[in-house]
């Protein structure tokens, strides 16, 4: 993704994920926090044509960002960023691609003994995130599996990780339906995951 950034469309229907992610959250979640991202992140980028020309995962890393706008653009950057891979990471309910396979599914039972195991590990530091975040299951570039915390919108991209799973747990992504609950809302969440 480049500049002027633009919300890319949601690759299913919003009410593809029912009853696991219901479709007004989807709603809020893509056409109201996605969009808001994006247009703070062309804000924040106007002044600077140099940042402009960037791809995003190298502006997301970028050393030398102005002070004046190091924290609108990585936030919103950050949040432009993951909310991409999220949308992108989900699939419809009943879609048969929501269990790893191949190569990942080797490395998930040789890291964590099972796919259930595993889950139960993702789902234990997914709710340890403290106020908003994600929790990822990424690979490092050398291919070793490794589940951690982004707080509020850092991204695996500064850290030159993968990512292969991505959880939203700032409450947008699940307070319409789940309210407090967000261990329930992390139980439905590998309803739809697509791997
Ligand atoms: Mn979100």
């Amino acid at each position: 993704m480049t500049y002027p950034y633009k919300l890319p469309p949601l690759p299913y229907p919003y009410d593809a994920l029912e009853p696991y992610i219901d479709e007004e959250t989807m709603h809020y979640h893509h056409d109201k926090h996605f969009q808001t991202y994006i247009d703070n992140l062309n804000a924040a980028l106007a002044p600077y044509p140099a940042l402009q020309a960037l791809p995003l995962e190298e502006l997301l890393a970028y050393p030398n960002l102005p002070d004046k706008a190091r924290d609108a653009i990585l936030n919103n950057g950050g949040g432009v960023y993951n909310h991409d891979a999220f949308f992108k990471g989900l699939s419809p309910a009943g879609a048969n691609n929501h269990q790893p396979a191949g190569e990942l599914a080797k490395i998930i039972d040789s890291a964590f003994g099972s796919f259930d195991s595993f889950k139960k590990t993702f789902n234990e530091t997914a709710l340890s995130v403290f106020g908003s975040g994600w929790a990822m299951l990424g690979l490092t570039p050398g291919g070793a599996p490794a589940i951690i915390k982004l707080a509020n919108q850092s991204t695996a991209s500064v850290l030159h990780m993968k990512p292969v799973v991505l959880a939203d747990v700032w409450e947008h992504a699940y307070y319409l339906k789940y309210k407090n609950l967000r261990a329930d809302y992390l139980n439905a969440f590998w309803n739809v995951v697509k791997f």
